[in-house]
């Protein structure tokens, strides 16, 4: 084999799996989006052969030594082709640890989780889930001690989702939140609450979906290459390349601002998935770099610019056009109160529903139970009762039912254990990354116009256009030009709650 025969299989490979992924990543769309009830067995067969393939692809002594072939010629390669060997030595050095039979099981398993986690909620009962939850708790640690033995299998699943990421990092990380959002809460508990009744009403489904639309194009989505569906629990998705990306969102008749504020998001992770350069499409550089930097967006867009006093004002006219009519407090409410309403702060049950505040809080609770599940100091049957536990201690909130409590996100049906934490390390690179970006954009003119083009420009310049290319910290260390710190985010919010509720 000589550089450029190994170069050109290098290619086709990526070319290959991009394919696989298309299908499989389209079956996953359709099933959360468009599939009856009763055809899980039937998906589960396709998944299961799919995921075979690909590892067989993938894992290949072919494939292999053309990966190793190119690895010891390192001088020859570019530096997009050095990072492509990399990441796929990477992970084939990994799947290759993993037995094939306990791999094309483990797909199986999710899709038969997912199966039982959607009547499980519905019904809120966690024993339709608890059988198939222990199975993946169960594999994702052995998994973990396949590929890499000598790390806690916590720490193997953090740094899956983000690079370098462990449980040291995050017990600072959480731990130095911890104390700045604690008495921020109290002193806003102590306040006066804030009035949030023009959210709430009447609201057709369908003058909703012309507000999604209209966000989407207000955000700067190109629609020829992005669409949005309905879904329990909103989400983004690429299929096979940055040309076609989806998103979806969750319809709430009685208050708007749900679905609202879950498109943003969505756009948010959408814009990023889209952005990369298109000489990255059907490679492994193609895409976002990691959880953390994919969340710093979305909460971006969400809550950093979604959230402010500039956006909301520019939003309101448009909400009482489509909703005004039926709505007399909403159609009455000023400027002020409407910020004010999308800002309420308050302790609640719902992960995807809670505040800026109180958000991380959230997020700890789900990390400490995954943090003990994974070292073997929990057992999965012990679930509800800790969740409970927690959300009294760390929210003060009684849970009535498993619906409003461990059942209420897909994470863990779909295999993500160590997910969670990168929801409260993007939220606060978002901070940073706006203060940078205020040195040299007027955020506020742009979004009091609605006109997202500078902001955007200026996000794919430093972060979407790159995908994968850099690691996470790069990323970080190369936009910030300073250490991150979780105190930007904590002064972020500081100043702003005590705006609104006069601290
Ligand atoms: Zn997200």
């Amino acid at each position: 084999m000589n550089i450029n025969e190994a170069k050109e299989k290098l290619a086709v490979l990526q070319s290959r799996m991009s394919a696989y992924n298309h299908a499989l990543e389209l079956i996953f769309y359709d099933e959360a989006t468009a599939a009856p009830k009763g055809t899980a067995e039937n998906r589960g067969h396709a998944i299961g052969i799919l995921s075979e393939e690909l590892y067989r692809l993938s894992t290949s002594e072919e494939t292999l030594e053309m990966l190793e072939f190119l690895d010891e010629n390192k001088e020859e390669l570019s530096d997009k082709e050095k990072r492509m060997v990399f990441l796929l030595l990477k992970d084939i050095r990994q799947m290759q640890k993993i037995p094939m039979n306990e791999y094309t099981h483990y797909q199986e398993l999710l899709t038969a989780a997912f199966a039982a986690w959607i009547p499980a909620k519905e019904n809120s009962d966690f024993e339709l889930f608890r059988p198939v939850l222990e199975e993946i708790f169960e594999t994702n640690k052995r998994f973990a001690g396949y590929c890499a033995p000598d790390m806690a299998p916590y720490d193997y699943w953090l740094d899956q989702y983000e690079d370098g990421l462990n449980m040291k990092t995050c017990d600072e990380f959480f731990a130095a939140l911890k104390n700045r959002i604690v008495p921020l809460i109290e002193k806003i508990k102590a306040a006066g609450q804030v009035d949030d009744s023009c959210l709430w009403g009447s609201f057709p489904e369908s003058s909703q979906a012309e507000l999604s639309s209209f966000l989407m194009d207000t955000m700067g989505i190109d629609k020829d290459h992005c669409i949005l569906g309905t879904t329990e629990h909103p989400f983004t998705t690429s299929i096979g390349s940055h040309f076609d990306t989806r998103i979806t969102t969750h319809y709430m008749e009685d208050n708007f601002a749900s679905s609202m504020f879950s498109v943003i998001h969505e756009s948010g992770h959408a814009l990023y998935d889209m952005s990369s350069d298109d000489s990255l499409a059907y490679t492994v550089l193609d895409g976002g770099v990691s959880m953390g930097i994919h969340e710093s967006q979305s909460r971006f867009y969400e809550n950093l610019l979604g959230r402010s006093r500039t956006f909301t004002d520019f939003l309101l006219p448009k909400v009482k056009e489509l909703f005004g009519d039926e709505n007399p407090k909403l159609a009455a409410a000023t400027p002020e109160e409407f910020y004010k309403a999308v800002n309420k702060v308050e302790p609640s049950l719902i992960r995807t529903e809670a505040d800026e505040v109180t958000y991380c809080l959230h997020v700890m609770v789900r990390y400490e139970i995954e943090k003990r599940a994974m070292a073997g100091e929990l057992e999965v049957k012990d679930f509800p009762a800790e969740w409970n536990r927690l959300y009294k201690e760390y929210l003060g909130v009684d849970v009535p039912d498993d619906k409003h409590g461990v059942l209420q996100d897909s994470h863990w049906s779909g295999g993500s254990i160590g997910y969670f934490p990168s929801y409260a390390l993007g939220s606060a690179y978002g901070a940073q990354f706006l203060k940078k970006m205020q040195e040299e954009i007027d955020t506020d003119a742009c979004l009091a116009k609605g006109d997202f083009s500078r902001i955007n420009e200026w996000n794919k310049e430093k972060i979407w256009k790159f995908g994968r290319f850099y690691k996470p910290d790069e990323v970080l260390e190369r936009v910030l030009e300073e250490p991150f710190s979780p105190d930007v985010y904590a002064d972020y919010l500081e100043k702003k709650y005590s705006e609104i509720y006069g601290l």
